[in-house]
C-alpha cells in the first residue's frame, strides 16, 4: 500500500461528502498538496445512506445561495467525472396542513422569490396533476419548486473525490487519524495509523470532516465541535408497479417526506422526538442501527393515509442511520477560535448532501483567502459557545433539534430543551416579576414580561404574538416613563496591556486615542471593509479597554481579536460572566438615577458616551451613557456579586417612578424605530461599513486600521447599495425577516431585519437597497413595497431614523 506523505499543505480528516467536498474545491483553487484520510471508506459513515434529497432553499439568503451552488455543482459532476451520480431535477412540492403552516409556506415562497428560487403557490387540483397518488385532504396551501432536485449521495461524494484526485489530491481509505500535532497554537500536523503502520503527515492546515465523529475529533486537541448523532428513520417500499419519476413531496405537518426510488417509494421522517445515539463503535462501517418500529409506527399510520399505494405496497426497507445534529440545527463550518490551521465542516442536520458543495465551496475560499466569500454567519462554528460541546446538554439538545426541522418555524420559537445552563445574576428577581425567558447562545434571557394572572409563555403565530400588548407596554414605558431591563448576557472583552491603544486602534475603524471614561461606537472590520463586529468599546485606564458586544458573538469576536494582535502587548481576557448589565432607560431615567446614587447624573456631568463609576445603594457600578433603544439612560455594569442588591435598590426606589420591568422583545422593538443596525442581521462580514449607513463610525483619516483600504475606495467609487429603513403604511402585517423589498414593482432585495415599531405605529423593517451611481434622493424617490405572505404592501423608505433622527432624545 502506498503510504501517505509526510507533509501536505491540507490534511482532510474524513472521507464522507464533506470531506470530498472540501478536497475538490481545494484543488479546483489550484491547492493540489491535499490529502485526505479516511479511517474506513469513502462515504462509510453516514453519506451511502442518505436519502438524496437535494433541495435550494434555506432560511437565509447566503445559505440558500451555498445550496443552491451544490445542486448545481452535482448538475455538472458527470459530466466532469463520468461518475453516475442519479443527479436529476425531479421538483419538490412542500403542502401545508393548517393556516399557520400556510403562512409559513407562502412567506417562504415570497422569500424564495427575494433570493432567486423558482418557486409557485400551486392548487389542489395542480398537486393531483403533478403528484396523483397523494391525497390532498386537509391541504391549506402548497408550493412547487421545480428545481429541486434528488440523487445518489455516495456516488456524489465519490465523483467530488474523483475530481480531486484528477486534479492532484491523495486519498487513502482504512487510515485512522489518531493524533494531532500542535506548537504555539498552531495546528502542525496528524498521526495516522493504517492497518498497522502508523506515521506523521506535517501540514499547514488541517480540516475535521469527521462527520459524527467530529466532536471527539476535535476534543483530541481541545477544539470545541457540539454535536450529537441521533438515529434518523425511512422506510422503502417493495416496488410499485407504474411508479415513475415524481417530484419530492414533503408534509411537514405529518413529520413526513417522500421520495420516489427507482419504482420504489421511500418515506422518512422527522419525528418530534428523536434519539440520540452513541457511542458510535469502532468498527462502524456502511453500518445501520437496529429498526424501531414503534418509534416509526406514528409516522406511518399518517403516512398511509396521506399515500394510500403505501397500505398495499409493503415495507422492502427499513432503514436506521446516524446522522449528526448540533444544538440550533446548523451546520459547522469555518476556522475554529481555538488553534490556528484547524477547519471544520461538520454536523449536517441531515442536509449534509445538499449543503455539502456549497459548504465545500465556502471553507476552500475561507481557507485560501483568509476570509469567506460572503457572510456564513449562520454556520460559522465560531457562534458555537464552549459549554455546548457537553454531552448531556448534546443529548438532549439534539432530541429535539431533529423534529424542529419539520415543526412550524414561527418566529421568536424558543427551544424547549436543556434550557437554564447559562443565567444572569438577576435570573430569579425576573422571574419573580413575571419574565418569560428566551435563550440565547445558552443565556436565558427575559423577553417579556407577563402582567399578574397571565400564562407564562408564549403562543406562537405568523400574526400578533400573545405577548404583543407586554411588548407594547414595555416599549411606551422606555419612551415615557422610565425602564429597566437586564443586559447581562452582553459579551464583554478586556483588552489590557501597553500595546491596547495600538492594538484597538488597528483593529477598530474608530478612534481609540481618547480619554479615560470615553465610549467609542465602532465596527470591526475585515480588509474588505465588511463588518465583522459591531461593539462599542470603554477606555478603562491608559492600558486597558472594556469591549461589550452582542452574547451570541462573544467567541467570534475574540477569535477575530487572538488572530490579529500581531506584535502588541496585550491580554485579552473575557468577562462576560465577570459584570451584569443593567440598562435603565427612558427620558425619567435620570430622576430614578438621582434617587439611588449621590452622582451628578446631569447632561453637562454626565455627557451622552461617557462612563464612570458611581455609587448606587451601598455598591459600586461603572455606568455607561449609551443607549440601543434611543431613549436618555445608562448601562450600569454591576460586579455580579452586587447585581441582586444594586437591582433591588432601583426596583424599590423606581415604585416612586413607575418603573416599569422589560424584555429584550422590547428592545428590539425601539432599535428598529431607531434605526440601529442588528449585528448578524443588517450588518455582516460581507456588508460595507459605509454602505450599512455607518461611516460616521469610521475615522478614515487614522492611518493604519484593517479595512481603512477598503472605506477609501468606496468612498472613491460610490456606494453600490444602501441599508435604508422602511415602515408599512399598513399597520396591519408583520414584519420578522426576509421579506423581499420591491422597488417600482420589481424585488430589488430583502428585509434585513423586522420587527413591530410602537410608538410608529407598524412594522418596521430594514434591507439593503442597489443603488449604483444614484443619490439619496433618487434611491428614495421610488415607490417600495415589501411582500408579506404573498400580498404587497407598500412601503415608506428612509436614509435617517423614522423615530428621532436627530437623536435629540439621546442626548438630553
Ligand atoms: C437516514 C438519513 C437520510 C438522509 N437524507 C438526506 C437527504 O435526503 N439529503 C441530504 O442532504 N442529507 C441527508 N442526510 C444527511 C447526510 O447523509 C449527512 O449530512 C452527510 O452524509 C454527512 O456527511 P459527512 O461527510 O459530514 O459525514 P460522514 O459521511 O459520516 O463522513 C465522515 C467520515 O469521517 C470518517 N472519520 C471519522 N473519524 C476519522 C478519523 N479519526 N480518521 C479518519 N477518518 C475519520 C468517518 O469514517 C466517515 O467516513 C441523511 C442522513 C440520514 C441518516
Amino acid at each position: 500500500m502506498t503510504r501517505p506523505p509526510s507533509h501536505a499543505r491540507a490534511v482532510i480528516v474524513g472521507g464522507g461528502v464533506a470531506g470530498c467536498s472540501v478536497a475538490y474545491h481545494l484543488t479546483k483553487l489550484g491547492w493540489t498538496d491535499v490529502v485526505l484520510l479516511e479511517r474506513k471508506r469513502l462515504t462509510s459513515g453516514t453519506t451511502w445512506h442518505a436519502a438524496g434529497l437535494i433541495a435550494q432553499l434555506r432560511a437565509s439568503k447566503n445559505m440558500t445561495r451555498l445550496a443552491k451552488y451544490s445542486q448545481e455543482l452535482y448538475s455538472e459532476l458527470e459530466a466532469e467525472t463520468g461518475i453516475a451520480t442519479g443527479f436529476r431535477r425531479c421538483g419538490s412540492i412542500t403542502m401545508a396542513l393548517t393556516e399557520a403552516r400556510r403562512e409559513e409556506v407562502l412567506r417562504q415562497a415570497s422569500m424564495a422569490r427575494a433570493f432567486g428560487v423558482e418557486v409557485e403557490e400551486i392548487t389542489d387540483t395542480e398537486v393531483k396533476a403533478l403528484y396523483p397518488h397523494v391525497n390532498t385532504e386537509g391541504m391549506t396551501a402548497a408550493v412547487h419548486l421545480p428545481l429541486d432536485g434528488q440523487g445518489d449521495p455516495a456516488n456524489i461524494a465519490l465523483a467530488m473525490a474523483k475530481g480531486a484526485r484528477q486534479r492532484g489530491a491523495k486519498v487513502f481509505e482504512n487510515t485512522n487519524v489518531t493524533g494531532i500535532r500542535t506548537d504555539k497554537g498552531r495546528v502542525t500536523g496528524v498521526t495516522w495509523e493504517a492497518g498497522g503502520d502508523t506515521g506523521t503527515i506535517t501540514c499547514d492546515t488541517l480540516v475535521n470532516c469527521a462527520g459524527m465523529w467530529a466532536r471527539d475529533f476535535g476534543a483530541m486537541a481541545g477544539v470545541n465541535v457540539p454535536l450529537q448523532a441521533c438515529e434518523h428513520f425511512y422506510i422503502v417500499s417493495e416496488s410499485i408497479p407504474g411508479l415513475t419519476q415524481l417530484p419530492v413531496l414533503r408534509v411537514p405537518d405529518e413529520c413526513a417526506y417522500y421520495k420516489e426510488d427507482a419504482g420504489k417509494l421511500l418515506l422518512g421522517a422527522f419525528e418530534p422526538v428523536a434519539k440520540p445515539w452513541g457511542p458510535i463503535p469502532e468498527e462502524f462501517e456502511f453500518d445501520q442501527l437496529p429498526e424501531d418500529f414503534d418509534h416509526f409506527e406514528p409516522i406511518l399510520e399518517q403516512a398511509v393515509e396521506r399515500m394510500p399505494m403505501l397500505a398495499k405496497a409493503g415495507i422492502h426497507t427499513f432503514f436506521n442511520g446516524p446522522e449528526s445534529f448540533t444544538p440550533d440545527d446548523a451546520y459547522h463550518l469555518g476556522p475554529v477560535p481555538e488553534l490556528d490551521g484547524y477547519y471544520v465542516a461538520a454536523g449536517f442536520n441531515s442536509i449534509g448532501i445538499q449543503s455539502a458543495g456549497g459548504a465545500g465551496m465556502a471553507l476552500a475560499h475561507w481557507m485560501d483567502e483568509g476570509l469567506p466569500p460572503f457572510d456564513i454567519g449562520d454556520v460559522d462554528i465560531a457562534r458555537m459557545q464552549p459549554f455546548q460541546k457537553n454531552r448531556h446538554y448534546l443529548r438532549t439538545r439534539a432530541s429535539e433539534t431533529l423534529g424542529l426541522l419539520y415543526a412550524d418555524h414561527y418566529p421568536y420559537r424558543q427551544k424547549a430543551t436543556a434550557r437554564g445552563v447559562r443565567r444572569s445574576p438577576l435570573h430569579e428577581h425576573l422571574k419573580a416579576h413575571g419574565a418569560v425567558f428566551g435563550e440565547l447562545a445558552g443565556w436565558e434571557r427575559a423577553n417579556w414580561f407577563a402582567g399578574p394572572g397571565q400564562e407564562r409563555t408564549y403562543h406562537y403565530n405568523w400574526g400578533r404574538q400573545n405577548w404583543f400588548e407586554n411588548q407594547a407596554a414595555e416599549h411606551r414605558a422606555i419612551r415615557e416613563g422610565v425602564g429597566l431591563y437586564d443586559m447581562s448576557s452582553f459579551g464583554k472583552i478586556r483588552v489590557d496591556g501597553p500595546g491596547a491603544e495600538a492594538f484597538l486602534n488597528y483593529v477598530a475603524g474608530g478612534d481609540m486615542s481618547v480619554p479615560v471614561g470615553k465610549i467609542v461606537y465602532t465596527q470591526l472590520l475585515n480588509a474588505k471593509g465588511g463588518i465583522e463586529a459591531d461593539v462599542t468599546i470603554t477606555r478603562l485606564s491608559e492600558t486597558s479597554y472594556l469591549i461589550v458586544t452582542p452574547a451570541a458573538t462573544v467567541v467570534r469576536d475574540l477569535a477575530w481579536l487572538k488572530r490579529h494582535t500581531g506584535n502588541n502587548l496585550v491580554v485579552l481576557s473575557d468577562m462576560t460572566a465577570a459584570e451584569a448589565v443593567i440598562c435603565v432607560m427612558g427620558p425619567k431615567s435620570r430622576d430614578l438615577m438621582r434617587t439611588v446614587s449621590p452622582a451628578d447624573w446631569s447632561n453637562e456631568a454626565f455627557p451622552f458616551g461617557w462612563a464612570k463609576e458611581v455609587e448606587i445603594g451601598f455598591g459600586l457600578a461603572r455606568a455607561h451613557r449609551v443607549t440601543y433603544v434611543g431613549e436618555l439612560g445608562w448601562e450600569l455594569y454591576v460586579s455580579t456579586d452586587q447585581a441582586a442588591h444594586v437591582f433591588e435598590t432601583l426596583v424599590e426606589a423606581g415604585a416612586d417612578h413607575d418603573l416599569k420591568l422589560c424584555g429584550l422583545h422590547m428592545m428590539d422593538s425601539c432599535r428598529i424605530e431607531k434605526g440601529f443596525r442588528h449585528f448578524g442581521h443588517d450588518i455582516t462580514g460581507e456588508d460595507h461599513v459605509l454602505e450599512a449607513g455607518l461611516g460616521f463610525a469610521v475615522k478614515a483619516a487614522k492611518p493604519g486600521f484593517i479595512g481603512r483600504d477598503a472605506v477609501l475606495r468606496k468612498k472613491e467609487a460610490g456606494l453600490a447599495s444602501r441599508l435604508l429603513q422602511f415602515q408599512l403604511q399598513d399597520p396591519e402585517p408583520m414584519l420578522f425577516h426576509a421579506e423581499p423589498i420591491l422597488r417600482n414593482g420589481e424585488v430589488v432585495s430583502y428585509v434585513t431585519s423586522g420587527n413591530y415599531g410602537h410608538t410608529l405605529g407598524a412594522s418596521i423593517g430594514l434591507g439593503y437597497v442597489p443603488c449604483a451611481g444614484e443619490t439619496a434622493p433618487e434611491v428614495l424617490a421610488s415607490s417600495y413595497e415589501i411582500e408579506v405572505a404573498g400580498v404587497r404592501v407598500a412601503a415608506t423608505p428612509s436614509l435617517k431614523p423614522l423615530y428621532d433622527p436627530k437623536s435629540e432624545r439621546v442626548r438630553v
